[in-house]
Order: structure tokens, then sequence, then C-alpha cells
């Protein structure tokens, strides 16, 4: 099971220093929407259709390039603690994107999207961009939440909306590629406004809690 990018094997990948930007993104919402799924298929592309068990997962590390740029993506996933909503503000420390996640196939995990918003807001840096992922797209048949209604909670809290598919690899890709382009919108934007939230740092998030990144500025 373990790759090169896990957090705990990946000493090659985490001790690699050769990137511009370092971006911490968290995978929330409740339980069993498929948030360890879709973080293995996007690191690892792989898909494990039995339960995944996230037990001793912090995160996993993928570097890609984007907007000429080398954007190391330190991606974390809960272990578990939302069945209990017991996520710590510690975890919500400097993350700059969120993949907010429900499945179309429950209407509860629909319905705790709000609440998981205001947890982000509460405890997540001011200009940290969040997207809405209807998981399980595949699962037509068993579809209880519209696409329509998934867009429209999402516009309402102002998040860009994705429905997406784990298992099949819809939208996978192109949902981490869109937060981490909106990520790097809203930092030239705060650039170019001198926003001290970015540019003095003082209330800006740190990149990462493990080391210090090369630039804070963006001009991607
Ligand atoms: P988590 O609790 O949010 O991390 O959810 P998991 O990734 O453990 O997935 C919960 C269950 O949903 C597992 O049985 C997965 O195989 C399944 N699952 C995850 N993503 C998808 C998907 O896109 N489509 C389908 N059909 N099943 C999925
Ligand atoms: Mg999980």
């Amino acid at each position: 099971m373990a790759s090169a990018t896990d957090s705990r094997y990946g000493q090659k990948e985490s001790s690699d220093q050769n990137f511009d930007y370092m971006f911490k993104i968290l995978i929330i919402g409740n339980s069993s929407v498929g948030k360890t799924s879709f973080l293995f298929r996007y690191a690892d592309d792989s898909f494990t259709p039995a339960f995944v068990s996230t037990v001793g997962i912090d995160f996993k590390v993928k570097t890609i390039y984007r907007n000429d740029k080398r954007i190391k993506l330190q991606i974390w996933d809960t272990a578990g603690q939302e069945r209990y909503r017991t996520i710590t503000t510690a975890y919500y420390r400097g993350a700059m994107g969120f993949i907010l996640m429900y499945d179309i196939t429950n209407e509860e995990s629909f319905n705790a999207v709000q609440d998981w918003s205001t947890q982000i807001k509460t405890y997540s840096w001011d200009n940290a961009q969040v997207l809405l992922v209807g998981n399980k797209c595949d699962m037509e048949d068993e579809r209880v939440v519209s696409a329509e209604k998934g867009r429209q909670l999402a516009e309402h809290l102002g998040f860009e909306f994705f429905e997406a598919s784990a298992k099949d690899n819809i939208n996978v890709k192109q949902t981490f590629e869109r937060l981490v382009d909106i990520i790097c919108e809203k930092m030239s934007e705060s650039l170019d406004t001198a926003d001290p939230a970015v540019t003095g740092a003082k209330q800006g998030p740190q990149l990462t809690d493990q080391q210090a990144p090369p630039h804070q500025d963006c001009a991607c």
C-alpha cells in the first residue's frame, strides 16, 4: 500500500525541495462520501472498492506543473475523525484550499455541507478557496441529490462546483487543478491589491507546518 508519495514513507518526495509553491489542501465532508478514495485516485491513480481504511494516513504529496510553476500539493485526508466531528483546529491551520465533498446518493451528506462550510469559515484562513464536489456520480440509479441542487448550494455558498467519481475517474484531476488555479488567482489578486494578509504574511497561512516555502510571492 505504501507508495513514494505517502507521508510516512515518502522521504524522497517530502524532502524534495524542487518546487515553486507548496499548497496545503484538505478534503472534508461526511464519513463514506469517498474522500480517501478520491485522494487515492488522484495521488496513486488507484481505486479500492472495499471500504478504505484511513487510519495512519496524514497526507499525500503530489507535485504538478501549473501556469509554468512547479506546485507541490500536500493533500490531507481525515483519519476518520469526521465521523465524530472532532477534526481539530490544527488540522485546518495553513490550509489554502478545500475540497468539500458529499455523496450524490446520500442526502444526509449533502445536508451536512452547510455545517462543513461553517467549519471551514470558522477555522481557516479567510482567503482559503473551496470547491464543492458531489462524488459517486457513476451511481446514477441511486442518485438522490440532483446536479442542479448541488450547483445551487455551491452558488449560495460562493464555491465552484463539480460532480465527480473516484471510482470511474471522472473530474478528479480537474477538481484538483481547478482548485490550484483558483488558489493561484487569489494569491496574485491579493498581491496586486497588496493585501497584507498575503504580502505581510502576518495573518496569512503558513504554507506548510513542515517547512518554509522557497518563495511566498506568487505570479502565477
Ligand atoms: P471516506 O470515508 O469519505 O474516506 O470514504 P471512502 O473513500 O472510504 O469510501 C467509502 C465507500 O464509498 C467505499 O466503499 C468506496 O469504495 C466507495 N466509493 C468511493 N468513491 C466512490 C465513487 O466515486 N463511486 C462509487 N460507486 N463508490 C465510491
Ligand atoms: Mg476516509
